[in-house]
């Protein structure tokens, strides 16, 4: 048995001299990912993506020399083989940038993570003190008397007690995700915070240990020009690596012809309504894995449409707005809670990267306001939108004054976040039955596997995934399945190497 220790290290991987031609339904980064894994050993690599750009969600609009991305998007993985991969593909356009994130809540703001001492000055003794019952209270229900986690709500407030939770939570889910807390999984709390526990908190803010063990995340990489130079520079060696490799933009898939094991026809139509296809002995897909059993012949049963049927995303549109001032504010990214403000969270690009702007006189800012095709926000003009926006950040925020704005845009984005409802995990286990009888197709990425995934996730399933392709026993569906919170960074997870696979000597 020999181990192999990281992605890039792979020296006697089997050769697959183009016999094989692997066909990727989407160029988000999973997809890419498992493209730039393989296509380096000789196999055939085809993408198909809708868009008229490469990257999916971690895309970056410009306008007039302002870059937005579709909402902040950090680099950040507890995995160091991971981060090494990262600062090989990204190499000198990387920036470190300084995490600063507060949270607006009824008027006042709190930093994020929470820090108790925070907390105490900004909402007052009695607010903590209250705090601190309900999460006692809390403690002797879920962990003494185990009283059963069923939804989100139960499991928040088993982690904070009902004050926090309710402080601090419930708002900004309930704004996300467009339902309440007790209709969602729980497993959304387990996959983001379950390592974060009271003490830590506390440890963090009152006695201000911060060990070499654990610390929370005060820093991350970030690339100058934009987050979408990940996917695009995947894509470049993609392209780069052999004359056969093509990705074809503004193609949408619409068919899949499974003739039996490893053996596929691709079918895609651009937007004049041409269908093409392409023959694949393998198909990679990161489309929505609620539409693939849609597309697939021979068909899926009728219970495997429903349960696909049932699979719901978020939608969102972000607002990017140019702004006459220097800076607004020195946050990474300000989560904000109340209702009656339209966006959920807002970022300022020059605060990430200098390159963001072209005139450092000026400043801009990208806000997220999360909805649902339909609804009353989607359905909003952006003329609407934009005007709606600047009123609550001149009027409910303080943060800049009408006569400001020099220019907006809004990029309305579909499927953004995949809806954990409490039936998610059933629906995804037929559909996943369904498609085990398909060899050579695989799922991969945020909506592939309809996954809570962040873009370091979705990389590392379709890295792995390439591995599996090229004949490595791995599991990459084991990716951001561990119960962690992902804002604390331990020893241990630096010695963490999700790459280390066994190979038949
Ligand atoms: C507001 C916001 C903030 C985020 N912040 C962060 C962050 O800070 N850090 C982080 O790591 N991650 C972040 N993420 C998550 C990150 O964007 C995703 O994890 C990542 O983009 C997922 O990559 P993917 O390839 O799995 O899916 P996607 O990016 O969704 O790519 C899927 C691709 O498939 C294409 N496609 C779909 N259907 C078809 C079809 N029928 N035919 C052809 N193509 C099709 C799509 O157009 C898309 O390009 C954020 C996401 C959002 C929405």
């Amino acid at each position: 048995m020999k181990v192999v220790n990281s992605v890039r290290d792979v020296k006697d991987v089997k050769e697959m001299n183009g016999q094989e031609h692997v066909v990727i339904l989407g160029a988000g980064p999973a997809g890419l990912a498992t493209g730039h894994e393989i296509c380096e050993h000789g196999v055939k690599v085809t993408v198909v993506e809708r868009n008229d750009f490469v990257g999916g969600l971690c895309n970056t609009n410009e306008a007039n020399g302002y870059k937005f991305d579709l909402g902040g998007h950090r680099w950040f993985t507890k995995n160091e083989d991971l981060n090494n991969w990262f600062r090989r593909l990204m190499g000198e356009e990387i920036v470190w940038v300084e995490r600063i994130s507060r949270i607006y809540y009824d008027g006042g703001y709190y930093t994020y993570p929470i820090s108790i001492l925070n907390v105490i000055k900004n909402a007052g003794l009695p607010t903590i003190m209250y705090a601190g019952i309900t999460y006692l209270l809390s403690a002797l229900q879920y962990s003494i008397f185990n009283k059963s986690i069923n939804n989100m709500k139960d499991a928040y407030t088993a982690q904070f007690g009902h004050k926090l939770y309710d402080m601090f939570f419930r708002r900004y889910s309930e704004k996300v995700w467009g339902l309440p807390c007790e209709k969602l999984s729980a497993d959304w709390v387990s996959q983001r915070s379950a390592g974060l526990s009271i003490w830590t908190v506390i440890q963090e803010s009152l006695l201000k240990t911060k060990s070499d063990n654990e610390s929370l995340i005060e820093e991350f990489m970030y690339p100058r020009d934009g987050y979408v130079r990940i996917p695009q520079r995947m894509a470049e060696d993609i392209v780069d690596a052999s004359e056969g490799n093509k990705i074809h933009l503004e193609s949408t898939v619409t068919g899949i012809n499974y003739r039996g094991p490893n053996d596929f026809e691709v079918i895609y139509t651009d937007t004049a309504g041409n269908e093409s296809s392409t023959d694949a002995t393998s198909v990679v897909s990161t489309i929505p894995l609620g539409v693939l059993p849609r597309i697939l012949n021979p068909g899926a049963p009728q219970e495997v449409i429903d349960a696909a049927k049932s699979l719901s995303f978020r939608d969102l549109i972000t607002v990017n707005i140019v702004l006459k001032k220097e800076r607004v504010s020195i946050d990474t990214w300000l989560y904000v809670q109340d209702e009656d403000i339209l966006f959920g969270r807002l970022h300022e690009p020059k605060n990430w990267s200098k390159a963001m702007v072209p005139d450092q006189s000026t400043t801009s800012l990208v806000l997220e306001c999360f909805c649902t095709r339909g609804d009353h926000i989607w359905n909003m003009t952006d003329e609407e939108i934009g005007k709606r926006c600047a009123e609550d950040l001149e009027h409910k925020l303080g943060f800049i004054k009408a006569d400001e704005v020099i220019d907006f845009q809004c990029v309305r984005s579909l499927q953004a976040y995949p809806v954990y409802d409490l039936d998610y995990g059933d629906n995804i286990k037929v559909i996943n039955d369904f498609l085990a009888g398909f060899e050579g197709l695989h799922i991969v990425g945020r909506g592939g596997t309809h996954r809570y995934n962040n873009a370091d996730h979705s990389i590392e399933m379709g890295l792995l995934l390439g591995r599996k392709i090229l004949g490595y026993d791995v599991d990459y569906m084991d990716v951001n399945t561990e119960p962690e919170y992902h804002e604390i960074k331990t020893s241990k997870d630096l010695k963490r190497d999700h790459y280390k696979v066994e190979e038949e000597a």
